[in-house]
């Protein structure tokens, strides 16, 4: 993977990116149905050499998450001696799946963030400092780093500590970006101010922001990033990428939607039956990530739900946008007549000051109706304005309750402290767990 951006698919005409991304789906498929168990059984009778357009590519079966949970080994697709990292990622069940990676999928990570980097106009004399998790098998500290140093930026990790050690890191390295998630910079923002934080004074220049949503359906920023501007005097970019697919979207300089680069995934948005939609309609992320070695996946159905930004980028490029995450379809939750992610709700509670903690809690009864509570460390005086926004944005009343920290902790068990959703729902499996991001 030779690093020249500049000759990068994402800045061919739309035709020729198709035409590019047939070719490679097809070659793709090719090289699955040898290496890959699954894929050489449920593939059994596709023919390369038919996928010859877009409609045939949106033919191939869909490859579902339950599915890659149960059937995980039979994906793998390179022998023990080439795997040099594991990788995991939990399942809306709280099982973990191993990812094998090859020296030629991390280096695929890297190419990935560096392009994402470079389009956000990241470049050696910038200084970055990562605010996030390097263990726990985890991809995302890994690739961000890579791709950071790929440039040349001089990347310091420090993880998430205690605001008077950032202060300190930050006086220290002078960062000019950051990376992390959203909800974390806003908090850490609320402890800075009073150590004597000047945004004026201040190194950074650009937040990248992973896990959360910073924008709105209609690519507004939201009020998590206001707030994250107005604090750190700095322009936030949204960045969306998960284990499964080894790859990224990642808002440009232009920051009008996460960029997908096309020589590395080929993405499509479906509704409900499998269909692809028309550009700007909601529906589920599906992903054919390219080129990857140790366990290649054919349009796997991500459970995010989000819609594809039409036409021409005004940086010039291409390619494939997508906007913020709308919800899980996982956690998708009927209630008064309407769907409602929570994912949403979480969304509001970080754009709403005075909120120190929260937790979101799925339930149902026996009658198998949802449920959602909210349990929040807030003053009381603050519920009114809570259940107002909820009222307003989402058209549903929702139970507030007033919690403490020992609470969250409890209920959050074994979930870790960064865990925003429960979800306890009975559907013939055990019920699951997961932190966003
Ligand atoms: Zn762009």
């Amino acid at each position: 993977l030779v690093f020249r951006p500049e000759l990068s698919w994402e800045f061919l005409s739309s035709d020729e990116i198709d035409a590019k991304s047939i070719r490679a789906v097809r070659n793709h498929v090719r090289h699955v149905k040898e290496v890959s168990a699954f894929y050489r059984e449920t593939l059994f009778d596709i023919f390369p050499e038919d996928i010859k357009s877009l409609a045939d590519i949106a033919r191939l079966p869909f490859t579902e998450k339950e599915t890659l949970i149960d059937r995980a080994p039979s994906f793998r697709a390179v022998s023990e001696d080439l795997v040099v990292e594991s990788m995991a990622s939990c399942g809306a069940t709280g099982k973990r799946i191993i990812f094998p990676l090859t020296a030629v999928d991390l280096e695929r990570l890297e190419f990935n963030e560096a392009l994402s980097f470079y389009s956000a106009g990241v470049s050696s004399s910038d200084r970055g400092q990562l605010f996030l998790h390097f263990d726990q098998c985890l991809s995302a500290g890994i690739a961000y780093y890579r791709g950071l140093t790929h440039l040349g930026v001089n990347s310091a990790r420090t993880g998430m500590l205690s605001a008077e050690m950032h202060k300190q890191y930050f006086d220290l390295l002078q960062p000019t970006i950051l990376i992390g998630a959203p909800s974390f910079f806003k908090k850490l923002a609320a402890e800075l101010a009073p150590l004597g934080f000047d945004k004026n004074k201040s190194s950074i220049r650009k937040l990248f922001c992973f896990g959360e949503n910073i924008r709105t359906r209609d690519m507004q920023l939201n009020d998590l990033g206001k707030a994250l501007e107005a604090f750190y005097n700095a322009a936030v970019f949204s960045t969306y990428g998960s284990t499964e697919i080894s790859s990224s979207f990642c808002e440009c300089e232009a920051r009008c939607g996460g960029h997908g680069h096309p020589e590395l995934v080929y993405t499509e948005i479906v509704d409900e039956k499998g269909t692809p939609v028309p550009d700007g309609t909601v529906g589920e992320l599906v992903a054919t990530p390219l080129g990857v070695e140790g366990n290649p996946l054919v349009r796997y159905k991500t459970g995010d739900i989000t819609f594809k930004i039409p036409g021409k980028c005004p940086c010039g490029r291409n390619s494939m946008r997508i906007g913020p995450i709308v919800g899980q379809l996982s956690q998708m939750v009927k209630m008064q007549g309407a769907f409602l992610y929570p994912s949403a709700v979480a969304t509001i509670l970080d754009g709403i000051d005075g909120i120190e903690d929260y937790l979101i809690i799925l339930e149902n009864d026996e009658a198998a109706s949802d449920r959602i509570s909210l349990h929040i460390i807030t003053p009381p005086n603050n519920m009114e304005k809570i259940s107002g926004r909820m009222r307003s944005e989402l058209h549903v009343t929702l139970p507030l309750l007033i919690s403490n920290a020992p609470t969250l902790r409890h209920l959050r068990g074994k979930t870790g402290r960064e865990t925003k959703i429960i979800d306890i729902r009975k559907r013939g499996g055990q019920p699951g767990a997961r932190s966003r991001g």
